[in-house]
This record gives C-alpha cells, structure tokens and sequence, in this order.
C-alpha cells in the first residue's frame, strides 16, 4: 500500500535552487516536502568549482546574466544578493577565499556549503526523500505527486529541477516537460559554459597542441561582451574560462575571435623587430610556448626571418595576433556543459515571487528558468536568489 501524505509545498530537486527554497519556507512553519531523484542532495555542489564550490560572485549584476529579461534579475536581486549568501556561510563559520574576479571559494571543500544547507533545512523541518521516482503531476485545486513510492498533495509546487547539463549528475528534462504540460512557455535551451570542438581534419596540427594554454581576449559576433582570460587548447578544439564563457554567446556558424595575449602591443613588437634576421616563431616563442609559437608562426605566415617579410605581411602578422580568428563546428554538449540556457520564458513568472502567472501554486527556480550567469559563482547566485524569493512566497 502507497503512503499518502500531504504538505504544504513539495519541491521537485535537492539542488541549489530547491534546498534554499525549502529552508526559507520551513523557517515561515510551511511544512516542506524535497523529492530528490538521486540518493543524495546537493550533486553539483559537490562537483562544483573543482571541488571547492565557487559559491557566488561579490560582482553578480544583471549585466553577468544571459536572459531574454534582464529586469527580471534585476528585481530578484535587489531581493537576495551575493552578501546575503555570504552572511549565511559565515552564519556557518565555513572559510572562503575570493580566488579571482569577485569569484568566492570554499578554503576546504564544497561538502561544507552542502553540510550547511543540510543544517539548515533539518532546523527548518524540511522533509527530504531521496531516490524518488516521479510518475506524474496532477493539479486539481491542489498538486499531487505520484511516486513510485508514494502520492503526496500540496498547495504549492517548486520545480527546482535543475538544466540538462551534467546528465550523469542527476539532470534530467522532467522540469521542461512538466512546463509543457502546464503549457509555459519555453525559450530554446542549449549548451553553455561549454569546450567548443574544431573541425578535426583540418586543424590535425592545431589539436596535437592539446593541453597548452594561454591568454586572450575572446569576443563574438551578436554581442559586445568580451572575456579576458586564459583558453586551452584539447584533443577536440578550445576549453579554458575565456572559452567557457564566450560558448555562452557563440552561435553556430559564427566565428570567435581571439586576441592573443591581450596586454601586449602587438604593433610596437612586431613592428620593432622588422628589420631583424630573428625568424617569427623565435620572435613569438618569446611570448608563448615553443610548440605554440611554431603553429602561429606557420599558420600566420610560413615562418622565416622577419626582414623577409614584406610590410603587407608584417601587417597581416599584426593583424592575425590581434585576432586569430576560430571557426567552432560545434561544441561539446550537455555532457561537458556547465548550465544550460534558456528555459521557462521569465514572462510567464512574477519577479517577486517566481510563481507561474498562469498556475497558481507553480513555482520555477534556478537553472530550469532563462537565466544564465557567467561562469565563476554567477549560477550559484542566482540559485540562491531565486530559490530565496520563491521560499518567501509558497
Ligand atoms: C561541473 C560543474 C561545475 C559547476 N561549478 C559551478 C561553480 O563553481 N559555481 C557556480 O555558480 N555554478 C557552477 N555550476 C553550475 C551550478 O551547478 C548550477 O547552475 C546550479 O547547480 C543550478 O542549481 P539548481 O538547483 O537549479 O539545479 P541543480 O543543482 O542541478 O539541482 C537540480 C536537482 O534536481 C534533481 N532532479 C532532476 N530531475 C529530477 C526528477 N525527475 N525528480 C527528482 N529530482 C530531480 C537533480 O538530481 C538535482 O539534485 C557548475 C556546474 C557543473 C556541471
């Protein structure tokens, strides 16, 4: 015989988004019931920021977000920003770091943020199962949850579901198909935060270079944000946060571009040493490794002394170090991505509350909604945030 039990919210994930909502509810006198479909909650925390958990970001604005709605973050962070998040790992006496950027880390582990919302949410007599495996929703004036293990009633209902990324972490479509059958709109999703692959037959020479790294600036077409960090080169194409968050942006069949070593003057160098016997990729080795100085100096302009050069091809050297210019065939997918982008369309919710505008009692947060951060604790934040309001609300 199936258990029967009713709470006032059930939420569908013990990630971020769904542990901070529960919490906050919990501590109102809600009672709190987390479906969790892996044996344990928090995976990605886990796994999150090498181990260390990039936690937030002392810069989150909107200005760091992808969103068809930006005014949408706006006002859900003017509710919950990243000190609010900081007050509550200090509240936990949980050391951290800002590493780089406005990018805070746990000093120990990641284990200790889900140690802490673990706390948090037995103070709050929050109900957590885990292992669950959902059958269905219904909604008649209440929502009821059919599991393979029980049926439980509610009044309100959080999908805290997570995106698609990181499918052998315990992400699943089951939020974006529950949005379809409550007919809320969905913005496209895809990959982000993601290593961008080449085509292999044609950069055979590039891909031997596997593992070396270096600095630039990468920007794309459709968007003037740019990202100076470093990039790495892999067995398949590029990876490294400036890559990482350029992918964000990236569309397909567009190129991106990559200012090597953004702080030198390349004109002043190049130009300086262009009456010289030196070859390029002596020249450049000065400035990148051997290997990578050897691949730029062939593929720029076969390499040999620079007085050779014409000033047509000292222009085109300029040029080519400012931007070397990378045609991606495609990227690595949800298997290799951060976070996933789009998903509930913002117009559909209420900024104040996250509750869906057409069903009431639905609540969407964190990574299932169109809202996507940067890399370096901006996803965290927003988990937070959104799981904050939507907890002041059910
Ligand atoms: C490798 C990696 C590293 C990352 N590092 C960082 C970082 O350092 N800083 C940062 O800001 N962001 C980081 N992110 C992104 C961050 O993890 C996510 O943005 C964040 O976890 C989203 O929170 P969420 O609660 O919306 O979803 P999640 O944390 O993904 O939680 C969703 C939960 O729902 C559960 N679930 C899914 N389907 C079902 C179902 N059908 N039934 C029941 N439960 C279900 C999942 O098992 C999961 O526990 C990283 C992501 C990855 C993959």
């Amino acid at each position: 015989m199936q258990k029967k039990l009713n709470y006032d919210v059930t939420i569908i994930g013990a990630g971020a988004a769904g542990l901070m909502a529960a919490i906050e509810a919990g501590k109102r006198g809600r009672k709190v019931l987390i479906l969790e479909k892996n044996n344990h909650i928090g995976s990605k925390i886990l796994i999150s920021g090498g181990g260390r958990c990039n936690f937030t970001n002392i810069n989150a604005n909107p200005n760091c977000y992808i969103s068809e709605n930006p005014h949408f973050i706006k006002s859900v962070f003017s509710r919950y920003s990243s000190n609010d998040f900081i007050e509550l790992v200090e509240k936990h006496n949980i050391e951290y770091y800002e590493k780089t950027l406005g990018q805070l880390f746990c000093k120990k582990s990641s284990r200790e943020i889900v140690n802490m919302l673990q706390k948090e949410c037995n103070e709050a007599n929050v109900t957590i199962e885990l292992s669950v495996n959902i059958q269905n929703i219904k909604k008649d004036n209440i929502f009821t949850v059919t599991t393979d293990s029980g049926i439980y009633t509610s009044e309100s209902l959080v999908i805290a579901c997570g995106g698609l990324s990181f499918p052998k972490k315990g992400a699943t479509d089951f939020g974006y198909k529950i949005a379809k059958q409550f007919e809320i709109d969905l913005i496209k999703d895809r990959p982000a935060l993601v290593p961008i692959t080449v085509d292999e037959r044609k950069n055979s020479s590039l891909l031997e270079l596997s593992g070396l790294s270096f600095k630039a600036e990468a920007k794309t077409e459709g968007t003037k944000v740019t990202f100076k960090e470093n990039v790495l080169i892999t067995h398949r194409g590029f990876s490294g946060p400036a890559i990482l968050q350029i992918s964000s942006y990236w569309q397909k069949g567009k190129e991106i571009e990559l200012r090597l070593e953004p702080e030198l003057n390349w004109d002043e160098i190049i130009n300086s040493h262009s009456r010289e016997r030196i070859e390029l990729k002596t020249l450049l080795s000065n400035y990148f490794s051997q290997r990578l100085a050897d691949y730029l100096a062939n593929e720029i302009s076969s390499s040999k002394p620079m007085i050779q050069y014409s000033s047509k091809e000292i222009e085109n050297i300029i040029q080519r170090l400012y931007a070397w210019k990378i045609n991606p065939n495609g990227d690595e997918g949800y298997a290799k991505a951060e976070v996933t982008t789009g998903g509930v369309d913002t117009n559909e919710l209420n900024q104040k509350t996250m509750e869906s505008k057409k069903i009431k009692g639905l609540y969407f947060i964190g990574e299932i909604v169109d809202v996507t951060g940067w890399l370096g604790g901006y996803n965290f934040q927003w988990a937070w945030a959104s799981g904050y309001i939507a907890g002041q609300n059910i």
